[in-house]
């Protein structure tokens, strides 16, 4: 059948439902009522793209979290105005200057940055966090310090303490004795002080909610992927934000026996007619994928067969043999969850999201 090339739209897309995502913050209010939220939109919303997500996001929310000062100057330069919160905080005395010209908020969890804040001499106001090591051992204060930092952060007197915070290890095993740990540790962290205070991931506030305390802090949840270990994002009511989709870029017939794509790891075990698809671990797709892989093409599941290469991948076509070139065949999204890719590619729906690269178009609807 010859192809009309009208036919054939544009390459790797992802496409952002914006409505989902808004959706998905709905299911954060569900879970937390009258929490506050900290959306977390660090590394690009997790591959989203920050500023559409921010915009989509920014009146329903009560601050974002970026992980990275320039991540938060760059919103704040494209015009969002709530409140940013920096979770890796400021390293130098320039840091100080872009928080206090930006009005961002840090995230004060180390020694030597209570010793920049000390040191620095433009007293103007800046909005921080505290945040304690409650047994991840990456960031934070030891608790047993917070009644000397209390002080040391009150005495001056132009900054404003936004809240304690501390961040769950394990939370999402729901099974795992770690995260009452953290919670009975933070619970001793100051009590009383009538400060906020903010504990939960999306897994502590989709599993624990002793951890919901004053604000939430959702990240994965948002883009709709599980963020617990065994539970399905559909049975938790999230819907995929993302669909990673791309054409069919050929379709032709492999004799039996043959080799297919890099190395020859896989032949064909009959005649069949074999898909390209024109994506690959160039985009973000990953190469170590399981043999147990598929794709999707007008609601079929389609074996990837042999070697991700980098800029495409081979399906095997017989479960659908009228597939055409330009059909669109889906990674993961609508209809082929991302946590199950995940799983197929022995990793989490995190690195999948964030791997997404530069070249795949990022399609905004909703
Ligand atoms: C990334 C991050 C989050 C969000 O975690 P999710 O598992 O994506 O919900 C929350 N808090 C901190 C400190 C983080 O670094």
């Amino acid at each position: 059948m010859p192809i009309s090339i009208t036919e054939v739209d544009g390459g790797a897309c992802a496409c952002i439902d914006l409505a989902a995502l808004r959706h998905n913050l709905g299911v954060v209010h569900e879970r937390a009522p009258g929490r506050r939220v900290m959306a977390v939109i660090k590394s690009q919303a997790y591959g989203h793209g920050m500023l559409p997500v921010a915009q989509a996001l920014q009146e329903r929310v009560d601050a974002f979290a970026l992980a990275r000062i320039d991540e938060a100057v760059s919103l704040r330069k494209a015009g969002i105005d709530v409140p940013l919160v920096v979770l890796e905080g400021p390293l130098t005395a320039d840091d100080l200057g872009l928080a206090r010209r930006y009005a961002l908020t840090l995230v004060i969890h180390d020694l030597h940055q209570l010793a920049l804040l000390q040191g620095d001499m433009s007293s103007g106001a800046l909005d921080c966090w505290i945040k304690f090591d409650t047994g991840m051992h990456r960031l934070g204060f030891d608790p047993a310090q917070a009644g000397w930092l209390l002080g040391q952060f009150r005495a001056l007197p132009w900054l404003r303490l936004a809240g304690l915070m501390t961040h769950l290890a394990n939370a999402d095993d729901i099974a795992d004795a770690t995260t009452e740990t953290q919670l009975s540790r933070m619970r001793l962290v100051l009590p009383g002080c009538g400060l906020a205070r903010s504990i939960a991931n999306s897994a502590g506030i989709l599993a624990w909610p002793d951890s919901h305390a004053d604000w939430v802090r959702p990240g994965l949840m948002l883009y709709g992927a599980s963020p617990l270990i065994g539970r399905d994002a559909d049975a938790l009511d999230l819907r995929s934000v993302m669909t990673l989709s791309v054409p069919l870029l050929a379709v032709h017939r492999v004799s039996c026996g043959e080799p297919v794509g890099y190395g020859g790891t896989w032949r064909a075990p009959e005649d069949l007619s074999l898909g390209v698809v024109g994506i690959g671990y160039g985009d973000g797709y990953p190469r170590h994928i399981r043999r147990v892989a598929k794709v999707l093409l007008r609601g079929h599941r389609l074996p990837v067969v042999g070697r991700v290469s980098m800029d495409m991948l081979t399906v095997d076509l017989r479960g659908l043999p009228e597939a055409r070139v330009g059909d669109r065949v889906t990674l993961w999204g609508d209809g082929l969850p991302v946590d199950e890719v995940a799983r197929w590619a022995d990793t989490i729906p995190y690195t999948l999201f964030c791997g997404v690269t530069a070249r795949v178009t990022r399609d905004y609807g909703g």
